[in-house]
Order: C-alpha cells, then structure tokens, then sequence
C-alpha cells in the first residue's frame, strides 16, 4: 500500500564507491537525513538500491523545508521530489502529467527516462518511456522530444514498493556522510575563511569541534556572537558542534609586552596552535582545521606556515590553501555566511598588530624571541579557562 504521494528520493554519491564499508556509509546516511528531519515531522528513512527513500508520515509536513534539509547533508550527491504512484501504467501517465504539468507547460524539449527494477511489472523499462513519452507529447502541445539534451527528463522508477515519477534531479550536497572522517578542530575566527574551511572538511566527513579564541576587553562580545552565529549556518551541514572559547587575552598582552614587534604575529599563531592542539587532544580531535590561505597575510606565506606548523603537533589541515578570496566568497555565499562575516567586529588577530610583520621569519630567530616568556603555565591557563557552548543548526528553531 502507499501511503503517501510525495515523496524525496536521495542518491548516494562517492558512498557507493566504498567496498566492503558501504553499509557503514549508508547507516550513517540514514542516520543524519534522519536527524536532520526529525525536528520537522516523521518520515520513514530507507535505502534501497544506491537511493534513500524519504516517505513523510504525517499529513502537513513542510516539503520545501525537507528538501532544503536534505540538500545540506553530506553524502548525498542528488535528491528529487517524486510523485508515489501504483504500479499500473495508466495510473503513471496520469500521475506525470498532472505532477509535472506546471514544469512541463514552460518546457520546450523533454524525454522519458524509465527504470524497472520491479521484474514483475508486466512493461520493459522501453516500453514504459513509449507510452508515457506518448501520452506527454499529446498532453503538452508545446513539447518536442529531444533524447540528447532536452530541457526536462521525466524519470519513471518501478520500485518494489510503487512506482515514482520525478523530473530533473537537483545537485546535493557531495562529500561523505559526517563522521565518516573522524574528529578534527577548527580555529574558527570571525571572518569570511575558517566558516568556509570548516564547511570544506566537513564535507569529506568530518566531525567538528571549534575553538575561539577571544581577548576581552579588546573584543567585544558581540564578536563571539558573531562566531556563534556563523557556526549555526555551518551546522546546518555539520551537525552539531561544540564550540570552546579560548581566554587569549593575557598570552597576547605578555606577547606584546615581551617579544620583538615585527614577530608578534607570528609568536600569537604558534600560541594559538600550542593552545589548539591541547584542546583538539582533550576532545579526541585528530587534527587541526584553519582557513589560512597562501599568501593571503604576512602570516601565511610559506615560510609563516612553517613556524606556526612547528607547534601543532599534528597535522593541520588548511583547505583554502590554494584557492583566491573570490572563490572562497563563492563558497561562503552558498553556504549563506558571507553576509554574517562581513559584520564588523573586531578579532583577536587585529588587535596589536605589528606595523610591518615579517613575512619571513626564522624558526631560530622566533624561538629565541619566544623564550623571553614561560609559556607553560599561561598556555595551561587558557587551556583551563575554556568556555563550551553547544551550538546547534540556524534553522532549528524556524
Ligand atoms: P578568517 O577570514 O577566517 O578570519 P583571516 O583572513 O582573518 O581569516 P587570519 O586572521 O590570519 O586570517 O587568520 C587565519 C586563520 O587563523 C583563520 O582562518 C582561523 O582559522 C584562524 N583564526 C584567526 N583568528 C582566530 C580566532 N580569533 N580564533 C580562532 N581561530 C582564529
Ligand atoms: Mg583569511
């Protein structure tokens, strides 16, 4: 029986790929469409040959706000709307003309994709196309068929279950399913990049944890706000991310007060990743995230990147590494946090900047200026004095 006449169908991108591990991908795909759809209705969630089956159990479920959920959530290469019909042939030529009638009375050119993995439907996947293609081209005057490169592909999938009608499938979000790719810790500042570096790592299935670092009274609390903000949208992709707030503001007042002016860039980087890496090790995080790219700054050029590299401790990944500000824009507008960046609060980094930063410092001549300070116990300090905040997807709560 089918009891539901819409439905969303998602397909599996480069999880399919995985061998032996694809079940464990699949589970995990489920498991977040799952999650991220709880919140806005039941729906059974269930996968069948390389495509999830989205079907909503209750009668006002929000579909637009479904597919935008979907859309956000990794693993996911494509995903339609389709129409839930009764395995029988004129009931799906009807059903795609009347589905479809608003996209296929604009259209020009179309054709009729057909599927049948149900063997015991008594029309080959052939045939099937030739009599609902026949019965479009008599419905719809306007429409040519055009089997190249029409302007809509009317898909008919005879499942198990039901039949699906459905046209042109939408991009998803690609990646892998979180986290898939383990645990790693994002150096989030208030900026156009590190929202986008951490969007990037968790689509290759990462699981994120962030950190801030903050140097009140210098910045504002509505600088924090702001990350806080921009974590919400990328959780609308990542899922739920705990956010440790870093007290920063005495290691960058000991940093001024003792060490060269031109290097207090850098020697503020190497802290920030001695902190980092002691609270990506507390919180089982792999590795570090920032959205360093190069040449961007003084303090990231190659040899900038080696000094501050040399206190991580594990690896660091920076996938902005080789893209221009404008591809990065592009990014962060898709992922709708470019308008929350550019508001203009202060960031630790911009505080007591050097006039004129070195571009490339010595390793030997940064260790020497550094020893003018005992680190160990500030950089515990800051480690102690984190503050959590549990930040949870923008559109939770809409
Ligand atoms: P963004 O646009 O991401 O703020 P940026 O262009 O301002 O980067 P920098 O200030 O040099 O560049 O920072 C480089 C990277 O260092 C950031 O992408 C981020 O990963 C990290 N970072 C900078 N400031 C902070 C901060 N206050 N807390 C945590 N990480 C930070
Ligand atoms: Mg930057």
């Amino acid at each position: 029986m089918i009891n539901r006449n819409e439905i969303i169908l998602a397909k599996i991108g480069e999880v399919v790929l995985k061998g032996l591990n694809r079940k464990n991908f699949e589970d995990l795909l489920i498991k977040n469409i799952r999650r991220r759809l709880h919140p806005i209705g039941a729906f059974e969630v269930k996968a069948s040959q390389s495509t999830i089956r989205i079907t909503p159990l209750d009668d006002n479920i929000d579909m637009d706000e479904a597919c935008s959920r979907v859309s956000k959530v990794f693993g996911v290469v494509a995903y339609c709307r389709a129409r839930a019909v009764e395995k029988d042939i004129e009931k799906i030529k009807q059903a795609a003309a009347e589905y479809l009638e608003d996209e296929l009375l604009l259209a020009r050119s179309f054709k009729v994709e057909s599927k049948r993995s149900d063997k015991k439907f008594p029309y080959g996947s052939p045939e099937i196309s030739k009599e609902v293609g026949g019965f479009l081209a008599d419905t719809f005057p306007n429409l040519a068929v055009d089997v190249h490169s029409p302007e809509v592909t009317v898909t008919v999938e005879v499942r198990d279950m039901a039949a699906y009608v459905h046209s042109n499938a939408k991009e998803g979000a690609g990646g892998l399913p979180i986290p898939s790719g383990g645990r790693a810790a994002v150096l989030i500042s208030g900026g156009i990049d590190s929202p986008v570096a951490a969007y990037m790592m968790a689509k290759r299935g990462i699981e994120l944890t962030a950190i801030h670092f903050a140097s009140p009274p210098y910045t504002s609390e509505r600088a924090e706000d702001k990350v806080r903000r921009l974590l919400e949208l990328v959780s609308e992709y990542a899922g739920r991310i705990e956010m440790y707030t870093v007290p920063f503001t005495k290691i960058q007042e000991e940093i001024k007060n003792k060490c060269p002016e031109d290097l207090f860039t850098i020697i503020m980087r190497r802290m920030m990743m001695r902190v980092s890496q002691k609270i990506a090790m507390e919180h089982e995080c792999m590795a570090l995230i920032t959205g360093e790219s190069l040449g961007q700054v003084a303090s990231q050029t190659l040899g900038a990147i080696a000094c501050t590299d040399e206190m991580a401790g594990m690896p660091v990944f920076r996938p902005l590494i080789g893209m221009d500000k404008k591809e990065i824009i592009a990014v962060s507008e898709k992922i709708n946090t470019f308008e929350t960046s550019l508001l203009p609060y202060e960031d630790c980094c911009t505080v007591f900047t050097p006039r004129h930063p070195r571009t490339k410092p010595k390793l030997e001549m940064v260790r020497r200026a550094e020893a003018a300070v005992s680190w160990d116990e500030l950089i515990d300090e800051a480690v102690k004095g984190v503050k959590c905040t549990v930040i949870y997807p923008a559109d939770s709560v809409r």
